[in-house]
């Protein structure tokens, strides 16, 4: 069988692609500091990496038994973060997202964070129909969907700094 060899193809500002020395000697062990179980992942801002964080999502709250409805509305609201870390946070250059999820009893938290641009204002930035990119027939409602799907949804950002999405949302079935 041929041998696949993959290449990086984007590098990251800051973010080393291999371990160092340092690293490969750490001790494994990880401590779960406030929830039963969490998961880390970070990926370039790639369109194509919005459907990987969706499922990843899903299949991280399987375990929670949630409804279709459930289910759906989550992946809606993961889609919608994700989707605005590509195409407002990291607009004019490529970067990192970092996705977040944790599980306590029957509650998944979620936090998406970009290093990129940073909203301005964004209590307005939250409101519904509120766009900066009309001309890309964006509509915007992304913030209006997390918060209508998710129990609970904040968001933090600096101008320059990046953007900090965090939600959760508790499965009642
Ligand atoms: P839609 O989501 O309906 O396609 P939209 O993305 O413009 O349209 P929202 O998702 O509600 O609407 O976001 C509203 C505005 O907030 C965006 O137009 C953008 O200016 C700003 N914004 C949202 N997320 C980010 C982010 N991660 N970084 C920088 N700006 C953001
Ligand atoms: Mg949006």
């Amino acid at each position: 069988m041929e041998e696949i060899i993959s290449k990086p193809v984007m590098r990251l500002v800051d973010v080393p692609m291999e371990e160092t020395e340092e690293a490969k000697d750490a001790p494994r062990e990880m401590t779960l500091h406030k929830h039963e179980n969490e998961v880390t992942l970070r990926f370039p801002a790639l369109s194509q990496n919005e459907g990987f964080a969706r499922m990843a999502a899903a299949a991280f709250v399987t375990r929670l038994d949630p409804t279709i409805e459930e289910l759906s509305d989550l992946k809606t609201a993961i889609s919608e973060a994700v989707t605005n870390a590509i195409i407002h946070g990291y607009e004019k250059h490529p970067g990192e997202i970092r996705m977040y999820l944790a599980i306590t009893d029957m509650t998944l938290y979620v936090e998406i964070e970009d290093y990129g641009e940073g909203i301005p204002d964004v209590r307005k930035a939250r409101e519904p129909m509120f766009t900066t990119k009309p001309e890309q027939e964006r509509s915007g409602m992304g913030f209006a969907f997390m918060e209508a799907f998710m129990d609970s949804l904040e968001v933090i950002s600096e101008v320059g700094k990046g953007t900090l999405v965090r939600m959760k949302k508790t499965i009642r079935a």
